[in-house]
């Protein structure tokens, strides 16, 4: 986007239309807003051969309306659920991490949800009964939703200060926050434990400062930690988009930076389903899976992405204006507070492929990571207890298994990867996570619980 559309933009939508909508938004959406089936098949049908039809046409998996989601609306939307007989999926808006976490608990018989879109390390948590009081709800990770697209925001109140990806400038400032103002340095995110929380963690500690100690760091809803960065009484949010695009654009903050900026094509939000329901219905698992695959695929083509703005900001998913999406689907981040604007659509939510692997395959040194993350911050401790505990919670919890087999059957065996490990992991900060060594990762952290 050049200066003078953003200004435009900004003029016309931003401040006062866009304004009362981020409000409208933040306040909350319905719960359990269903799309059943796909309206407008585009997919060609027929590819289900006599051995493969699923064991049933049905399932209901749960979503929040930010860019992750976005390969089940589409697989639902262009038919590709349909074409691997996947008739009646119902893809069921979620009012919160907390209320999906609750919904899967039930399960679909009960009126809530098989299973869908989990930050990390959620699936986990849940299937060893971390974050259901002790009840556990096996669960299988099946894919990988996307990759980046994910940010850190902060207050306007703090322009000026050096919040930038490199944090160290402001240690100091931040540090001294609680001295100069009475209260300490305040960030946000909407679900503790999980992959804003990793984020803003990683950023903080790596610039010196310790979020545990030096910051108040807590679970707050959107809506109260938006009307918190207007006015000063909250100083930064970690959260995915379309929200970073958003708060710069409403001008109530700008990017400290984009997790893309933080950790190049890292894994964002995945898809997970209930254990006795993918080992009930083994042939379902996998035509999700296809369909999920080529609506992974197809979200990925550049030419592509404006229809899936038109779609995913629709009334019956997002319900925003389709403006908001558009520049975060083009990895256009207007970044503020003097930082130069990120225009790549490398640095946006990538679905299928990016220049390190598979971003749909998922790997399993990736679980590892955010496993490995959680013992580096105490989580769960009492749970989470070493590495070889972590271990054996991603082998009982990751199918990657499943997602070889989809893809092989689909056709997609070119893109499938050799190995359950990407390799050795790079953070912006010179810091290396090599899966096959955490403790040596745990080991050359400064700022840590263990
Ligand atoms: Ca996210």
């Amino acid at each position: 986007m050049s200066d003078y559309s953003r200004r435009k933009f900004l003029i016309t939508a931003g401040v006062s239309a866009a304004s009362s909508l981020l409000l409208k938004g933040c306040l909350g959406n319905p719960p359990s807003a269903t799309v059943t089936a796909a309206p407008a098949a585009t997919a060609a049908p027929g590819p289900v051969a006599a051995g493969d039809t699923p064991e049933t046409n049905k399932v209901k998996l749960g979503y929040i309306p930010i860019v992750e989601s976005a390969p089940l609306i589409i697989a639902q939307e262009k038919g590709f659920f349909a074409k691997y007989g996947m008739t009646e999926v119902e893809v069921a808006k979620q009012a919160s991490w907390a209320a999906a976490r609750d919904n899967v608990t039930i399960g679909s018989a009960g009126g809530g949800i098989d299973g869908g879109q989990w930050q990390m390390p959620m699936p986990h948590l849940l299937s060893e009964g971390i974050i259901t009081d002790g009840r556990k709800i096996p669960m299988y990770v099946l894919a990988t939703l996307n990759s980046q697209g994910n940010g850190i925001a902060v207050a306007n109140l703090h322009q000026g200060k050096g919040l930038g990806l490199d944090l160290s400038g402001a240690a100091d400032y931040i540090k001294g926050f609680s001295a100069n103002q009475g209260r300490k340095f305040k960030a946000a995110f909407t679900f503790p434990n999980a992959n804003q929380d990793f984020w803003i963690r990683y950023w903080f500690a790596a610039g010196g400062i310790d979020p545990d100690q030096d910051i108040e760091l807590l679970t707050v809803p959107s809506a109260e930690t938006l009307q918190g960065m207007r006015n000063g009484t909250m100083d930064a949010f970690s959260t995915g988009d379309p929200w970073p695009y958003r708060i710069v654009s409403d001008q109530i903050g700008f990017l400290g930076a984009l997790t893309q900026e933080m950790w190049a094509f890292h894994p964002e939000e995945y898809l997970a389903i209930r254990a006795d329901w993918v080992d009930a219905n083994p042939k379902a698992t996998k035509a999700l899976l296809k369909a999920l695959m080529e609506a992974q695929q197809w979200a990925d083509k550049p030419e592509n992405r404006d229809e899936l703005v038109q779609i995913t900001s629709g009334r019956n998913y997002f319900n925003i204006p389709p403006e908001v999406l558009t520049n975060p689907f083009k990895g256009n981040y207007t970044m503020g507070d003097g930082k130069a604007d990120i225009n790549s659509f490398d640095a946006g939510p990538l679905y299928w492929k990016d220049p390190k692997g598979s971003v749909s395959y998922p790997y399993k040194s990736h679980d590892l990571w955010f496993l490995t993350e959680s013992l580096r911050w105490g989580f769960h401790k009492d749970k989470l207890t070493d590495i070889d505990t972590v271990k054996r919670i991603v082998d009982a919890v990751n199918r990657e298994d499943l997602w070889r087999e989809a893809a092989t059957e689909a056709g997609f065996t070119a893109d499938i990867p050799a190995d359950t490990s990407r390799g050795v992991e790079t953070f912006f900060d010179g810091i290396k996570f090599d899966p096959a060594n955490p403790e040596a990762y745990l080991n050359s952290l400064q700022i840590k619980r263990v």
